[in-house]
């Protein structure tokens, strides 16, 4: 079975934009009026107005302080401007404010799936020509502007609402609190549900990424709130559980910066699994699979808070230090090196993976991969082209032997054309573009 890529979204990432656009769409009843005209007009127009030169400057930095609000006044137009910016052909400049999470600092020292997500995604947007300022947990470091909210990182104390709310709501007053203008054109979060429930109290509107899977609690969460952010998803297999209510949410993967992971091509003799210390990511039977292969396995990762006893239970008595080793929580050019030296990387999943960032990391270095056909390991393995799509342990530890047949670079390639960083910041530009257009329907109606 061959598997079809993530498609990321087409969103005019790639046409010319230039004037200014009106913005007026302030809180639900706007939203309300944008949404019948939206009915009632078969394509929105720019207006044209003033161009003003360079990137947008930060819209907190001058911010003034005290309790001002913005609700109410009257909106400055957005101003874009058509530029190149390095491989992409042309960029609007943009303020966005990019709400991480407030547990780990970005980028993560180590284990973060989401934190490294926004940093490679932040940097990029950057580069090409937009002014972000980052929300984000104490101790990040980035080329955008950063504003740290909380005073302590809470990698322990993921998901607490006490943080999340504390973090979004302080998020919120800067964003409003910026000087008019220099306001945010739009807010891309990562962060939780709090951003998402409270998207129509605050005027910039919300591009919300889906970092995890649908539960029937999320999903009635979102039936409740999702009409007020635009939602954007990682994977089809992802969307495929969210409630039909929600109507159709693009896909765009989550970025790698290629440039940034080594190709290697002569691999060593070792298999290796990376992840989390859950039963849903197959640490054990990456174990079962590698020793009816008869090939090393590498064992990498966290083990999280209430982890440990189904280490110490399924995986430590494993363990001999030369056929199954475990190397702990690994990190940047290490981390690296061992993608690369790598035979190939195992992921017996048992679970709707909505991404699975290792898949990708491994295939950007020219390491293929050996997935259970699950979640979104359908859309990231193409089966006989980039690794293969397996049933269980005892096909996976057959697949291990067709591993040569596997080409580094075609692994590679693939990442390039559907995850590099270039090709997700484009799908998000276009994002962006598209929530602003919709938003600025009612001023263009009064035109
Ligand atoms: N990771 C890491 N060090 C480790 C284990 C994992 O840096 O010891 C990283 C890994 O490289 C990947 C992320 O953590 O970028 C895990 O993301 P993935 O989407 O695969 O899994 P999940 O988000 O479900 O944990």
């Amino acid at each position: 079975m061959s598997a079809s890529p993530v498609i990321p979204v087409d969103l005019d990432a790639d046409r010319e934009l230039t004037g200014s656009i009106g913005v007026s769409g302030r809180g639900s009843r706007a939203r309300a009026l944008a949404r019948s005209l939206r009915r009632a007009l078969p394509a929105a127009a720019p207006a044209v107005g003033d161009v003003r030169p360079g990137a947008p400057e930060d819209p907190v930095r001058d911010a003034p302080s005290g309790p001002q609000r913005r609700r109410g006044r009257p909106a400055p137009p957005i101003v874009t401007r058509a530029v190149r910016f390095g491989r992409a052909p042309v960029v609007a400049p943009l303020r966005i404010a990019m709400l991480a999470p407030p547990w780990i600092a970005v980028p993560p020292p180590g284990y973060g799936g989401v934190e490294e997500v926004v940093s490679v995604l932040t940097e990029t947007l950057v580069r090409r020509g937009h002014a972000v300022t980052l929300f984000c947990a104490p101790g990040s470091v980035s080329s955008a502007t950063v504003r740290t909210l909380l005073d302590a990182q809470h990698p322990d104390e993921i998901e607490r609402s006490l943080y999340e709310v504390d973090h979004v709501a302080r998020a919120f007053d800067a964003i409003e609190l910026a000087v008019p203008h220099r306001r945010f054109d739009v807010i891309h979060d990562h962060c939780g549900f709090t951003a998402v429930a409270m998207a129509d109290r605050i005027d910039t509107p919300i591009v919300h990424t889906l970092h995890g899977q649908f539960t029937p609690a999320t999903a009635a969460f979102y039936r409740r709130h999702a009409g007020k952010a635009a939602l954007v998803g990682i994977s089809r297999a992802q969307l495929a559980s969210a409630p039909a209510e929600l109507g159709p949410i693009p896909a765009i993967p989550n970025p790698l910066d290629v440039s940034a992971w080594p190709l290697r091509e002569r691999k060593d003799d070792y298999l290796l699994w990376i992840g989390r210390m859950t039963p849903e990511k197959g640490p054990q039977r990456a174990i079962a699979a590698a020793r009816a292969a008869g090939v090393p396995l590498v064992l990498a990762g966290v083990i999280q808070p209430g982890q440990q006893p189904f280490f110490d239970r399924e995986i430590a008595p494993a363990l001999d230090g030369e056929r199954v080793r475990f190397v702990g929580e690994v990190s940047g050019s290490a981390k690296r090196s061992l993608f690369a030296h790598a035979r190939g990387l195992l992921m017996p999943i048992r679970w709707e993976e909505p991404f699975g960032m290792v898949m990708v990391e491994a295939l950007a270095c020219g390491t293929p991969v050996i997935a259970f056909a699950e979640g979104a390991a359908r859309e990231l393995v193409v089966d006989g082209r980039t690794g293969f799509l397996v049933p269980d342990e005892r096909a996976m530890a057959a697949a291990v032997g067709r591993l040569d047949e596997i080409d580094a670079r075609d692994c590679r390639a693939w990442v390039v054309a559907h995850c590099d960083v270039d090709v997700v910041a484009a799908a998000y530009e276009g994002m962006y573009r598209s929530v602003l257009e919709r938003q600025s329907l009612p001023e263009l109606a009064r035109v």
